[in-house]
Formats: C-alpha cells, structure tokens, sequence
C-alpha cells in the first residue's frame, strides 16, 4: 500500500481536507485525516487535457506566428502532418517528448487525435498514463480517402481493446472536412462498435458558413444530422455556436473541450465557457497545441481570457480538468473518493498558500505523479524514460523540424 500526504488534499472541486494522507493500491483505499505534513504541499486528483494532438508538439510555437487557424494549418501543420505520415518514428518520438511536458504539469490522462496513434499508444504506454486515442478522420486531405482513414482507426479500436491505461474512440476532425453524411456514417460506425468520437466543430466562424453555403445547414441542423448525442462524443474548441446549437451539446454524452491558449493565439476567439457551465454543459480543457504544453497554463489562459466574458474562478477550471476531463473520458468519477482510480499528483507550492487550488496555478510544480496507483513523475521528471532517451528523440524531432517548417 502507497500513500500521499499533503497539507491540503482536493479531494474534490467542494472539498478541501488539511492534513491529510491518501492511501492508494492501483485504486484509493482511504484518506486519513489528522496527520502532520510538510506545509507547502498538495495532493490532487490527476489533471486529464481531452483534446490533444501529441504529435504536432515539434511545431508548437508556430501557432504564435500570427496566422489563422487556416493559414496555420495550410502553413505548418499539413506539411508536418504529410511527413508525419510517411514516418510512424516521428509520432513516436513527437508524443514522448510532448508528454515530457504534458505529465509534469499534472496530466495524468490525454485524449489524443492524431496519426499514426498505434505509435503514440506506445509513447503513452512508455511514460504509464492513460490515452483516450482517434484518428484524424477526413475525407481526402492527407488521407487518399476517408475510407482508408476510417480503416486505420477501426483498426486502433481493435488493437487497444481490453487495454488497461489506452482506449480508442473515432476522429471526424471536422465539418469541413467530412461532408455530414460522411461525418453521420462515422457516427454510426462508433455507434455500432460502442465508443465515442472526437472532433473539432466551430473552432472558427467558417465551420458555420461552409455549412449554411454548401447544404444549407445550420449547426444546430449539422449536430442533429449526424447525431452527435447517440455517442459519447469530445467537441473540441465551440467558440462560434450561437444559442440553439449551445444548448443541443447539453447533454450528458456531449463534453466540450476548451482550448484557451491554441484559441487565443490563433485569434479563434473566446468560448462562451461561462454560458455552457450556467446551462449544465460539461467543459473539461485540452492543451490543443499550445507552446507549453501544460495544463496548468491552460487553467491560467482560462481564467485570463474570460475576464469581462463571464468570469471563470480558479475552482471551476479546475472542476474542469479533473472532474469533467475524467468523465468525458468515461474513467471514473475525477475525485479523491475511495475505490476511484489512483491517478493521484503530489505537488509542492510556495508559501503562503491563501487557497489551495490557486497555489496550483501560480506556483504549483508536480513532486509526484500516480497512474492507477503506479508512480509515473518523481521530482518533476518522467520515471518512464531517461534524460539521455528524452535527449536523442529530440535531437530526432529537431531534424524533422528543419525539413518541415524552416523560418
Ligand atoms: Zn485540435
């Protein structure tokens, strides 16, 4: 048996307890209360990003680079995706060292859309944290066609069943890259094989135009089509849904992801995160891709870009990165209740800590991190792979760099 012990355990976004140890096998077995502990730390439940894409790590700080989101993509992400590819090594090492970043800010749980995610299942089964993993599903683009797209991912959901830490779930990337009944054929398809799906919708104002233009449609009309209720379904970004398309992504098999930093360098705009939380919507947050690749600057970028917009307080955003990120990823509860999982973080703060889940944000760094119960960060670092491993994959990805996206 382990246990944590913190000045403060979260044991929920409500529930604060002082002087507390969690004592944990792969599950949490109790919470004793009353012990001494050190004063400047703090024991969490483990942090999940539910729209991730692992493999663009390298281009990351491109998307400072002023340009839109289509530019960007035409710019950076299809010519690294193109590469990507023809080169399954590069997924692998790509999301290695992403996650090098991503679990030492807390992240205990990724849901990934990529390609080449049988190799990024190996980088997260490499540094022991849980993945939720899709193919990006388009109709062309860089896929011959949506057939050989929707082949691959079937493929993932066989592979990873029965998996204990990875499950898989399909990938519509987007309206404007499925036509609806392509996107609604996906849908069933999920429906039929008993997961989810994961997809970007109106991360810009475009996704509504090309649907009003090319079918006559709405979103509100799109999202009824395709039936993104029937299935356990991830919306990444919804920053341009007006109030009928809001309120059909209330309901209890509908989460979306809010992706502060990727939204406000790329100039998307800001999510109505305020109204989605006031009407019951479950928002969790999702790194996207974002030049740190840390879920506590999400909550930071959050909290920053919804001043004057609704506010969002520092509680709420962590609600949404444990409790809600975990339950759209269907893995338990996002709490520190006996019999949930032990994805638990140890982190140490600075002195004074006025509030617990503040101090995370403004000066929290992870001590130690647990995946069901197994040890996976100690001293900031992963225990899966070495300083000299993490060197070399680098030093690959950086040649990538240089062939892909030269300044
Ligand atoms: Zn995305």
């Amino acid at each position: 048996m382990k246990e944590l012990c913190g000045r403060y355990v979260v044991v929920s976004p409500q529930r604060v307890v002082e002087n507390a140890c969690v004592v944990f096998d792969e599950r949490i077995v109790r919470i004793e209360e009353e012990r001494g502990v050190p004063e400047n730390t703090i024991v969490t439940h483990g942090l999940a990003s539910i729209h991730t894409h692992l493999g663009l790590y390298p281009i990351r700080t491109t998307i400072a680079g002023r340009a839109r989101l289509d530019e960007w993509v035409s710019r950076y992400a299809w010519p690294w995706e193109r590469m990507l590819r023809q080169e399954p090594e590069l997924s692998y090492a790509s999301a290695v060292t992403a996650l090098s970043e991503l679990v030492p800010s807390g992240v205990t749980a990724v849901a990934d859309m990529h390609f080449n995610e049988e190799r990024v299942a190996e980088a997260l089964l490499k540094v022991g944290i849980r993945g939720d993993l899709s193919v990006a599903l388009m109709s062309g683009g860089v896929y011959e066609s949506l057939d050989v797209a929707l082949a691959e991912n079937m493929e993932l959901v066989k592979k990873l069943a029965g998996s204990d830490l990875l499950r898989a779930r399909l990938g519509p990337t987007t309206p404007r890259l499925l036509s609806p009944e392509e996107f609604r054929e996906v849908v069933d398809r999920a429906e039929e094989l008993g997961v989810g799906i994961h997809t970007h919708i109106a991360e810009v104002p475009e996704d509504s135009e090309h649907l009003r233009m090319r079918y006559g449609m709405s979103l509100r009309d799109f999202i009824d089509f395709v039936g993104l209720t029937r299935v356990n379904s991830i919306v990444a970004h919804a920053v341009w849904l007006d109030a009928e398309a809001a309120s059909s992504l209330v309901h209890p098999n509908v989460a979306v992801a809010h992706c502060p930093t990727s939204n406000t360098l790329l100039r998307d705009g800001a999510a109505p995160v305020r109204r989605y939380l006031d009407l019951g919507a479950r928002v969790g947050l999702g790194v996207d891709v974002s030049p740190s690749y840390s879920i506590i600057d999400e909550i930071a970028m959050a909290l920053a870009l919804h001043i004057g917009r609704g506010d969002l307080d520092f509680w709420e955003l962590f609600e949404a990165a444990t409790v809600a990120g975990y339950r759209a990823l269907s893995i338990g509860s996002g709490l520190i209740e006996v019999g949930e999982v032990a994805d638990i973080v140890l982190w140490s703060v600075e002195r004074p800590v006025v509030d617990p889940v503040a101090s995370l944000a403004v000066s929290g760094s992870v001590a130690e991190a647990y995946v069901g119960g197994r040890k996976v960060v100690e001293e900031g670092s992963l225990l899966g792979v070495s300083g000299g491993e993490l060197v070399e994959l680098r030093r690959n990805v950086s040649g990538y760099v240089k062939k892909c996206c030269a300044e």
